[in-house]
């Protein structure tokens, strides 16, 4: 993902209409909760953050995840399995995709749905491929060598599989989704001086907006977990999750703080992204917020450099490995999912 200063035009028309649309839409939600009141409430699952950390392990033990490496089919037939495991209806979405340097890329879009009888649905999802450069690690002969990431992308797609595991054990009162999104993280890198290019990121979420596994799919809201399994992690108001929809993300930073999570889940305003949400929002016109980890202070590394970007200083480096993966982080945002989607009727 990237950090975007300015929004395309074409984005603000649509960012207009869902602001309105998004807001209502979850408002209405809440209504109906309350005609409704036969729907019996589903008690939230403890999230096992255990189970979370494991599969991220088990995400990184088959190597970097670049498309088109025999290490990328090998963890995509996991993830299927998974996803089968926990009683989801599988879909594995392939899709060539055309990357910066104009190579293409065998991508697969790994979708698990729940409840498919049900028309009101969540869409939960994250990226699962690996960067394939380390282009901020601090050893330059390191930096075109791909990364573990065990945060970046792995922790996302572990905390879902955990939220998989618990849906199977007991339905919730709502369709979901769960989307494992292919080629977001082979945007071109930043330490060869390209000249800049447009959309060159998460080219999966862009395939499926295009190609939804659903004809005309839409849910009520999505939520995109990015980064969110790192020691300490603060979750922000991202900036385009907030044009949005700002009632939906102060709605879930509100159940995470009532349930005991703002230490993570800071209610202040973070920097602007781009990454799968955009796509997502956009291209099938329902809101979808990033929970995603930034760093708002300045900071410098190690050789007393500024770091010039709002994420953890293991961002794009070799550094994002197991050790960066921290089980009470994981429990933060997956309890919280939970309670989201538990809350549903
Ligand atoms: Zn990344």
């Amino acid at each position: 993902m990237q950090i975007t200063l300015k929004h395309t035009t074409a984005g603000l028309a649509i960012v207009a209409s869902l602001l309105f649309f998004g807001c209502n839409a979850h408002k209405s939600d809440k209504k109906s909760t309350t005609t409704k009141a036969k729907v019996q409430q589903v008690a939230t699952p403890v999230f096992n953050a255990d189970s979370a950390y494991q599969y991220i392990n088990n995400q990184v033990d088959f190597g970097p995840r670049v498309p088109n490496t025999k290490e990328h089919t090998a963890c995509a037939q996991y993830l299927a399995n998974e996803l089968k495991r926990f009683g989801a209806d599988v879909i594995v979405q392939e899709a060539d995709v055309i990357a910066f340097d104009n190579s293409v890329l065998k991508a697969k879009n790994i979708i698990g749905q729940y409840n498919t009888n049900l028309k009101k649905r969540v869409l939960l999802c994250a990226h699962w491929d690996t960067r394939p450069f380390a282009d901020h690690d601090r050893d330059p002969s390191k930096r075109d060598l791909a990364i573990d990431g065990a945060n970046d992308g792995a922790s996302g797609v572990g905390v879902l599989l955990e939220i998989a595991r618990q849906i199977n054990i007991t339905q919730p009162n709502v369709g979901i989704d769960i989307i494992f999104f292919d080629a977001e993280d082979h945007g071109q890198p930043d330490h060869r001086n390209l000249p800049a290019i447009e959309n060159d990121w998460c080219l999966g979420s862009q395939y499926w907006g295009k190609n939804p596994h659903v004809e005309n799919y839409r849910a009520s809201y999505g939520i995109l977990l990015d980064m969110v399994g790192a020691p300490n992690a603060s979750f922000y108001f991202e900036g385009y999750s907030m044009s949005f929809n700002p009632g939906l993300v102060n709605y879930i930073w509100d159940i995470a703080s009532e349930i005991g999570y703002d230490y993570h889940f800071k209610k202040e305003r973070g920097h602007t992204i781009t990454d799968d949400h955009v796509y997502v929002t956009q291209l099938r016109n329902f809101p979808c917020i990033d929970i995603i980890q930034q760093v708002m202070e300045d900071r410098f590394d190690k050789n007393g450099d500024y770091i010039n970007h709002s994420f953890g200083s293991y961002w794009h480096t070799h550094n994002d490995n197991m050790s960066n993966i921290d089980k009470g982080t994981l429990k933060a945002v997956g309890q919280t999912v939970l309670e989201v989607i538990y809350r549903e009727n």
